[in-house]
């Protein structure tokens, strides 16, 4: 058996010296102040079992990672109906890509990149106020982490809703299409509260452990979703989690996974643990860089690749 909590300790000793590298993302201006030398990992074991080392209890924005709890909120809301609105494929392109989008007439590729995303959060908002869809979200990762202290950083929204041009043009272009049923200042206004959502690496693990036990939560006992569905938003992670990065992701590391402009990364090694890991600087497709390094090392250290050890 190995010992999880002496491979967390390697782990973070022999990253210690590169703590820093890469570049925090500074198009979103709050998420640029950002100090780039941090670094905190968390795994969960579906016993339950916390595994904390370095900034595993500092918040940060988790931004794109946020697309995983409300992709979840969407399916329950209307199931497989969802994609008629959004793909399932890889993108092969950047997270705020608007080529692709004009060539599938509106339709997004999936629902991890922005204007998938988009799409998603819009589906959710039906037969809500924009503020009850936020409320909503918030309830439901609180309610996933089993913690109440999870926040919405209005800071890191406000910003984003100043400076998100691109955001607006993907959106403006899917409502153009038809692919969005309510006012494009509203849906974005649901998304970039979704994206501030502010969570330590700790409680970010805990909130997505239900996917790495079969769609409940064995610590709270708490039933999220149907085994089936667990299975498929891990393999939307896998294939779609990292943008134009999610191949070199799975050759590396080898887990589904989500990442976000926020350094954070959150995977699963399905039936074993989740994990969690932040590092602010970001690789050139926009993923955490020591997040990537820290998460191939701890594949290769505990054999827990979905593609064998
Ligand atoms: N809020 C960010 C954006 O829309 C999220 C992007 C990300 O984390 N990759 O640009």
């Amino acid at each position: 058996m190995t010992n999880l909590q002496a491979v967390l300790d390697s782990i973070h000793k022999e990253l210690a010296p590169r703590i820093g590298e890469g570049k925090v993302a500074d198009y979103i201006p709050e998420l640029a102040k950002i100090d780039a030398n941090q670094f905190g990992l968390s795994v969960v074991t579906v016993d339950g079992k916390v595994y904390n080392v370095g900034h595993a209890d500092v918040p940060f924005s988790i931004q794109s990672i946020s697309k995983v709890f409300m992709l979840t909120l969407a399916l329950g809301k209307v199931g497989e109906g969802l994609w008629k609105r959004v793909g399932r494929e890889p993108s092969g392109s950047a997270f705020n890509s608007i080529v692709q989008l004009e060539q599938e007439q509106g339709i997004p590729r999936n629902p991890f990149i922005n204007a998938g995303a988009i799409a998603v959060s819009d589906v959710v908002m039906a037969g809500h106020a924009p503020r009850e869809a936020i409320g909503e979200l918030l309830r439901f990762v609180r309610y996933l982490a089993d913690d109440e202290s999870v926040t919405i950083d209005d800071r890191v929204a406000k910003s984003e809703t100043q400076t998100g041009y691109r955001n607006f043009a993907l959106a403006n272009f899917m409502r153009s299409y038809r692919n969005l049923d309510h006012p494009v200042e509203h849906v974005l206004g649901v998304y970039f509260h979704q994206c501030a959502l502010s969570m330590t690496c700790e409680q970010l693990a805990k909130a997505g452990l239900f996917l790495a036990a079969r769609g409940s939560n064995p610590t709270t006992g708490h039933s999220v979703v149907s085994p089936k569905r667990a299975r498929r938003i891990n393999a939307l992670m896998l294939t779609c989690g990292h943008y134009d990065g999610s191949g070199d992701f799975a050759y590396h590391v080898g887990l589904p996974g989500k990442s976000g402009v926020g350094g954070g990364i959150f995977a699963v090694a399905p039936g074993i643990a989740s994990i969690a890991v932040w590092s602010p600087g970001l690789n050139k497709v926009g993923n955490s860089q020591l997040g990537a390094v820290a998460l191939e090392m701890l594949a290769a250290r505990t054999g827990w690749s979905v593609f064998g050890d």
